[in-house]
């Protein structure tokens, strides 16, 4: 009999009559005849009154005990929906993450799934019950109640639906789908039909809180499609699978992060090392960071700017600290005034002029960009926290997200990245582990520096307007602030159009009077791509280990959820190279 698993969110259970309606929702699917598994969160705002109550009698409270405060939340609403299925005539019966035997690793508030086992939950179906597991929790090999990371609900269905070979993991919540951008900021957002899991993966972890990022790497590693539905209504909602909508738009969604921080360590070595000492104190707290720029500096000392969550910054400080005293120099500067605006969309990778068009849609609007990096499929910018809600209105606007889009024909190559993501990994244990699929070297690749250019709004649009008229095509592009109304800006072409880029730039940099323009240099870039890039902290860990031991110097770091790209020096690819296979080998899947 097919099994479906329904996950009722923190609103869809807030009071009595929505528990009820859930359970009407249950019982219904029941009659027709599958099995159902119910995930439910805590009631309403349950887990943020805790968590509050926890903070007024400790600031810090032990992570150990807020696992086993918070899990409360999840036992509350179970138990009551076992009883609104009861008082509906049908069979059901609550279970907690332990009692289910959702095995966790001990990462007490981001605990990591590692088992399931499935002989209590196909017992209790087979008998003819609606089994209600309580979300977001599991145990560890001590026996002590973990809990998944806040929105971790979605993650607890995604993985009962991949161990149970379910029909349909339903993500029943207060949206009726997802939107091109939150609805909730953006009213013109549009509900899209159909949106594929890196596209997803990548808008979740840059903001669009509608599903829990891991939920969504999990889903593609086992292949479990999605349909994220309203809660009180009966309609379709959105299909999360391997297939994006169309392809006939470079840009998909768009994200906005509000709190975020921008962390700029100084005056560190210049020399190979100085990242690893930093990003592994970091990763050490499973602190995930994201635009990570390094800007060589004067006198033989570089900067190292990147952002995290506003809710990291504190423990992320103290971190570096601990680096800095080991590096000897160095110190650390802050601002918390920004924000986040990222598009992603799987038809970037083949289109010229999708970043152009983010820069000069922003310059327009008299917005200044502080930060910019990319990857095969987002391009993110920090702005002023001020600016983020116009930023974000004007970008959906120029993307004509709001607007349906024309085609629904895939290219070839969208093919055959969706079919490398239906490669379905079979390996249950430790089930969120990292996985690499493949460590690449492209050596054809040269950077070209315009340094000190003038931090204001429109120069971005107009260095990469002048290069897309050219017909070159930017691989990755940083932009980072440099101190004194100057920001640093770094792209990568193809060594072919190197000569042309260098001259697009030095004109550029004569005419709006910037810095030298680093030319010339010929680079490779290595990539090491998979599942859990950026939510396995220590991904980075090992590259900068990896390339540190071999005394490779990293000059540009990228990251997405599925990647992550570095730029060494021309000379040191092929060596580079060697040295992440090995560094990877034990997680590489041939
Ligand atoms: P639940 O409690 O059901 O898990 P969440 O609050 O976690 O619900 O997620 C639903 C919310 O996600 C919506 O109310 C919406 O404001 C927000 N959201 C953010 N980005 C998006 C998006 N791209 N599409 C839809 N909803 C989004
Ligand atoms: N109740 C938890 C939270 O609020 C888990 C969830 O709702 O997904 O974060
Ligand atoms: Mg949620």
């Amino acid at each position: 009999m097919s099994i479906i698993v329904q996950k009722f969110g923190g609103t869809s259970v807030a009071d009595s009559e929505k528990i009820l309606s859930a359970a009407r929702k249950a019982v219904a699917a029941q009659k027709q005849g599958h099995q159902i598994v119910m995930v439910v969160s805590a009631m309403g705002k349950n887990t943020d009154m805790l968590v509050e109550l926890a903070r007024q009698i400790n600031s810090s409270p032990p992570a150990r005990e807020m696992d086993m405060l918070l899990s409360t939340g999840e036992q509350v609403s179970v138990a009551l929906m076992a009883m609104a299925i009861d008082s509906l005539g049908s069979q059901a019966v609550s279970l907690t993450g332990a009692q289910i035997g959702i095995k966790t690793d001990s990462t007490h508030t981001k605990a990591r799934i590692l088992s399931i086992s499935t002989d209590r939950l196909h017992g209790l179906l087979d008998a003819g019950k609606i089994v209600i597991a309580a979300g977001f929790q599991g145990i560890d090999e001590d026996f002590n109640i973990t809990t998944l990371g806040r929105g971790g609900s979605d993650l607890t269905a995604v993985a009962l639906a991949a161990v149970l070979s379910a029909e349909a993991c339903e993500i029943y919540t207060d949206v009726d789908g997802v939107y091109t951008t939150d609805p909730r900021l953006l009213p013109e957002a549009r509900k899209v039909l159909q949106i594929s899991y890196d596209e997803m993966l990548e808008l979740a972890s840059l903001g669009a809180g509608v599903l829990h990022s891991r939920s969504v790497e999990f889903a593609k590693r086992y292949n479990v499609p999605i349909h994220v539905r309203h809660s009180f209504s009966d309609q379709t909602g959105t299909r999360v699978a391997a297939d994006p909508e169309t392809s006939s738009q470079a840009v998909g969604g768009a994200a906005l992060t509000k709190n975020e921080a921008l962390v700029t360590v100084k005056g560190v070595p210049d020399r190979p090392g100085t990242s690893l000492a930093i990003f592994s104190k970091i990763a050490q707290e499973h602190i995930t960071v994201d635009m990570i720029i390094q800007n060589v500096g004067a006198d033989g000392k570089a900067n190292i700017s990147f952002t995290v969550l506003g809710d990291d910054l504190a423990t992320t400080r103290g971190a570096i600290e601990r680096a800095l005293a080991e590096l000897g120099s160095g110190h650390i500067e802050s601002s918390t005034g920004v924000a986040k605006i990222s598009v992603v969309g799987l038809g970037m990778a083949e289109q010229t002029g999708v970043a152009d068009r983010m820069f000069r849609t922003l310059a327009s609007a008299g917005i200044n960009i502080l930060m910019i990096t990319t990857s095969e499929i987002k391009i993110s910018v920090l702005v002023d926290r001020e600016q983020a809600q116009e930023a974000l209105r004007t970008i959906h606007a120029a993307y004509e997200l709001d607007k349906a889009p024309t085609t629904t024909v895939l290219s070839e190559t969208e093919r055959r990245r969706d079919s490398d993501a239906l490669t379905v990994f079979t390996d249950l244990a430790g089930m969120e582990g990292l996985r690499v699929d493949r460590v690449l070297l492209d050596a054809n690749q040269a950077r070209i520096t315009i340094s000190q250019i003038p931090d204001k709004p429109g120069v971005a649009a107009l260095v990469f307007e002048k290069v897309a008229a050219e017909g070159i095509f930017v691989d990755m592009i940083v932009q980072s602030y440099s101190g004194g109304g100057r920001a640093d800006l770094s792209f990568t072409a193809t060594r072919e159009n190197l000569a042309d880029s260098v001259r697009v730039a030095k004109q550029l940099a004569t005419e709006m009077g910037c810095g030298e323009v680093t030319s010339g240099t010929e680079v490779a870039k290595l990539s090491v791509a998979g599942i859990g890039m950026r939510s396995h902290t220590g991904v980075a860990i090992r590259i900068f280990q990896a390339l540190s031991t071999a005394g490779i110097n990293i000059e540009m770091v990228n990251t997405s959820e599925v990647r992550v790209n570095i730029v060494v020096a021309g000379t040191c690819g092929e060596e580079g190279l060697q040295c992440l296979q090995d560094a990877f080998a034990d997680v590489l899947v041939r």
